[in-house]
């Protein structure tokens, strides 16, 4: 996934040629010019390195659950759903949902 190389988002868009019957994506129309809705900039992405099966720690957004935990809080991605990465921490039965630039992920 290609993600904001500023804020690590995947709310990245750019600017593209669309049919304006069907409303078809055509092609990209200045693949240079891309624009983060996360960090309200314009911006260049970076691929991301996170993947199923990756350890990673929780840098941000950190679950209510997890505040009392020592750090680092890891943990292991299970999914990616769209704009979302589904971690399981360690020791826990649940999984959350984080963005991209919520995790960092550990060797
Ligand atoms: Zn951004």
């Amino acid at each position: 996934m290609l993600v904001c190389k500023q804020c690590g988002g995947s709310n990245v868009c750019v600017q593209a040629w669309v049919n304006i019957n069907t409303n078809e994506y055509i092609d990209e129309f200045d693949p240079k010019s891309q624009y983060c809705d996360d960090c309200s900039e314009s911006t260049t992405t970076v691929l991301s390195q996170l993947a199923i099966g990756d350890k990673v720690e929780i840098t941000g957004n950190i679950p209510h659950q997890l505040k009392d935990k020592s750090r680092p809080l890891l943990g292991r991605i299970t999914g990616i759903d769209g704009y979302y990465i589904l971690v399981k921490p360690l020791w826990q039965k649940y999984t959350c949902e984080f963005y991209p630039n919520e995790l960092k992920k550990v060797a």
